[in-house]
């Protein structure tokens, strides 16, 4: 038996045991997903070999501690610091990032947006900042505090604070805050963000529940989506690390679940 897990703090929310468990049965793999409450993000790597597992998914908010506790990074996380995805490898644990290409999949049927607005400056806003910034495409990012723009400016992204005014328009704006997850608020200033949102072609939130941010898209008439299909295709790529079947067969059969 192979066993799997979440580590995340909350983490009884998450999908990922559905998600995981119902593609080992598809597959009919001697294979376990569980989620682990992490309190101390320090102890990662202790309770991942304690468990003696062989993968495991990070969530919020633990995502910059797994990259500093992997033996080797691959790919995007080593520019991002932040690791979703964790594969053991002999005694080594690899770590990869799978947000941000998750996201990029799941938006590019419906958009190929080349002028991109960021609310938030969290580690999912690194995730997409990165992954649009090597495809070649403007990146801006609007933060309610400061502490956090650094990072982006290190890597020549640019990004502010709600006071500073922007002028452009955007093709898309993705709302990667937590605001409206838990309570009924908007990322930003109500009038502001409707201008900005006015003038944009689509709109996305990375929550999977209805946020006033949705709320406000429906209103302008704006095309949107919520934090849906990148789950499922943030766990498509993670999955492709546990199990053999092709991405294709885990697509149809994660989209049944959600
Ligand atoms: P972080 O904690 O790293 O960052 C949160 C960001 O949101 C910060 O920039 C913070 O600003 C800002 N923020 C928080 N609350 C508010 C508020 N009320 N108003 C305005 N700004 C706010 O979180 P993550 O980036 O890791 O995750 C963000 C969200 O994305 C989570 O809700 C998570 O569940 C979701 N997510 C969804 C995924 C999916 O597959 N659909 C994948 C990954 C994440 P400040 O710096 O000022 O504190």
């Amino acid at each position: 038996m192979k066993y799997y897990a979440i580590f995340g703090n909350p983490v009884s929310h998450s999908k990922s045991p559905l998600l995981y468990n119902t593609l080992f049965n598809y597959a009919k793999m001697e294979s376990s997903y569980g989620r682990f409450l992490l309190n101390d993000g320090k102890k990662l790597r202790h309770y991942f070999l304690l468990l003696g597992l062989e993968g495991a998914n990070i969530t919020v908010p633990y995502k910059e501690e797994a990259f500093l506790q992997c033996d080797e990074i691959r790919g995007v996380a080593q520019k991002i610091g932040a690791v979703n995805t964790i594969v053991k490898e002999g005694n080594r644990l690899i770590g990869y990032n799978t947000d941000a290409l998750g996201f990029y999949h799941a938006i590019r049927p419906y958009c190929e947006p080349q002028n991109i607005l960021l609310l938030g400056a969290g580690g999912t806003s690194r995730s997409l900042a990165i992954q649009f910034q090597e495809l070649g495409r403007k990146v801006t990012v609007l933060n309610r505090s400061k502490n956090r723009l650094e990072w982006f400016h290190h890597h020549n992204i640019d990004a502010y604070t709600y006071d500073e005014p922007l002028s452009s328009s955007y093709d898309l704006i993705v709302n990667t805050t937590s605001a409206g997850l838990t309570d009924n608020s908007l990322p930003m200033d109500e009038s502001l963000l409707q201008h900005y949102c006015f003038n944009a072609n689509y709109l996305v939130d990375v929550n999977y529940v209805q946020t006033p941010f949705l709320t406000l898209a429906h209103t302008l008439n704006k095309p949107f989506q919520n934090g849906k299909n990148m789950l499922i295709e943030q766990a498509i790529l993670a999955a492709s690390y546990y199990t053999a079947l092709p991405e294709s067969t885990i697509r149809e059969v994660l989209s049944t679940i959600l």
